[in-house]
């Protein structure tokens, strides 16, 4: 029996399993982090086509069977498990990661990979098809948002393969598509911190103008509970904000971003807009 709690939905279609490995061009050389390989039919495929397979699996039921599948086969030497949580454990060195993922934990595991150091190739996986097409939008799609430009920023995302959920047993609620993930190189270095209350601000209402979102949130600071506030370097007693609210006004005005929305920018200028703030002495945390 499968446990739905864990996201257990396990691949059937051997074509399909065959077309994943394919498209992920794995080398014979690879070093392959697998997650979540339930009873393997991907783990085998991929055993085959790279070096050697370390698969991270949460459920001992099925690090068990996984074991007594390839035990005694000339594969078994080149397979590790390691029994845990994804998320709490610490990833050994791999080329590419290729999974069928739990889609509860499509967002921390997506971080947690573009975090990883040093950088693999690139992360083929399975995601629900709208959380993929999330991570491939493009400035004016209506799902482009603060999770595509965050990941956007560590890695290219391309789309990859649509699955109808009819291949999974038992079947999920929502179909599938396939992306691949390959981090940048070099990495693109901000301040995580405040590269994210940034983003928070500037997407909080993604299809209105940056200048009428930060009229709002410079004069109310701190308007819906959050913490994602701004601040000036050099204090912020209430003398200071309109004065703090005219600079802000100012940069927006300097970088020609007043009449622009979230929704459209591009990467780009959401980096160039970051660091005329910080010129100006404008820091978000
Ligand atoms: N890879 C297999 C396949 O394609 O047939 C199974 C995929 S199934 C969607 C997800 C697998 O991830 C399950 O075996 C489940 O037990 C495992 N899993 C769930 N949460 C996990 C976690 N936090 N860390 C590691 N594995 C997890």
């Amino acid at each position: 029996s499968f446990h739905k709690s864990k996201g257990q939905h396990i691949l059937k279609n051997p074509l399909l399993v065959d077309s994943i490995v394919q498209k992920a061009g794995v080398k014979s050389t690879d070093v392959i982090l697998e997650i979540g390989p339930g009873t393997g039919n991907l783990t085998k495929k991929l055993l085959e086509a790279g070096k050697k397979v370390i698969a991270v699996e949460i459920d001992p039921r099925m690090v068990l069977e996984l074991q007594r599948r390839f035990q005694g086969t000339p594969h078994s030497n080149r397979l590790t498990v390691i029994q845990g949580d994804v998320l709490k454990t610490e990833l050994p060195y791999f080329d590419i990661c290729v999974a069928n993922i739990p889609y509860q934990i499509s967002s921390p595991l997506t971080f947690k990979l573009l975090n990883h150091q040093p950088a693999f190739r690139a992360a083929i996986i399975m995601f629900q098809r709208e959380f993929a097409m999330r991570l491939v939008a493009q400035p004016g799609d209506k799902l482009y948002c603060r999770l595509t430009v965050n990941t956007q920023l560590h890695a290219r995302v391309f789309h990859l393969l649509k699955v109808g959920r009819n291949n999974f047993r038992p079947p999920p609620k929502v179909d599938s598509s396939v992306v691949r993930i390959e981090p940048r190189k070099p990495r693109i270095e901000v301040k995580q911190k405040e590269w994210d209350g940034f983003l928070r601000i500037c997407f909080n209402r993604k299809n209105k103008t940056l200048g009428s979102i930060f009229r709002q949130k410079s004069m109310e600071m701190d308007d819906d509970g959050d913490d994602d506030e701004m601040e000036v370097e050099d204090g912020e007693a209430d003398g200071v904000q309109s004065e703090f609210k005219d600079k802000v006004l100012g940069v927006l005005k300097e970088g020609d971003f007043e009449e622009k929305r979230s929704s459209k920018l591009t990467l780009q200028e959401f980096l160039y807009l970051l660091s005329l703030f910080n010129k100006a002495g404008i820091h978000f945390s």
